[in-house]
């Protein structure tokens, strides 16, 4: 789960920087009927700001109600949720950083010592991360021996543990 703003890479108007940090705060601009709407990032390098597009040219009356609340009111959820948008990611052309963004939350690990365990896990958000690690670190095993757990044909899933996952999946450990 989520315990932050994921950092936005995207470069930086006035420095080299690549990384931007979101604070939560929108600013929206109608002109008669015709709105824009962004969401604000602050440099980590040199503090500038940086407007990330949220709502283009839009007709005040198509959108939602909701949404403008939302947006006026600088929802901190909303902020969380543009930043995952695959359309805002694409339009600024940015992606996420979520490193030191997120915690595993097991809830409790007393059926570790089962001799076979089935483990559900789900992503709060969409965040890439290594299954060998997320295993490793929720059955308190080192990576080296989640991967021979896997080699061994003892930790079994129905998707590939190998790269990154960043969706729902389920794995069962025997020992
Ligand atoms: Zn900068």
């Amino acid at each position: 789960m989520p315990t932050c703003l994921p950092l936005v890479l995207r470069r930086c108007h006035a420095c080299a920087s690549g990384r931007l940090r979101a604070n939560g705060k929108f600013r929206v601009n109608a002109n008669h009927k015709v709105l824009d709407a962004w969401l604000l990032a602050l440099c980590t390098a040199c503090g500038g700001t940086a407007r990330l597009t949220v709502l283009e040219r839009m007709n005040v009356r198509s959108i939602r109600p909701e949404l403008l609340d939302r947006l006026h009111g600088n929802d901190p959820g909303l902020a969380a949720e543009l930043l995952q948008d695959p359309v805002v990611q694409h339009r600024n052309r940015m992606a996420l950083d979520w490193d030191n963004a997120w915690r595993l939350d097991t809830g409790g690990s007393d059926r570790l010592d089962h001799e076979v365990i089935d483990v559900s896990v789900r992503f709060a958000a969409r965040i890439p991360v290594r299954p060998v690690r997320l295993i490793a670190e929720g059955c308190g095993l080192s990576r080296a021996e989640v991967e021979r757990l896997i080699a061994e044909g003892k930790l079994v899933s129905t998707v590939r543990l190998s790269g990154k996952l960043s969706g729902d999946f389920t794995f069962t450990l025997k020992r």
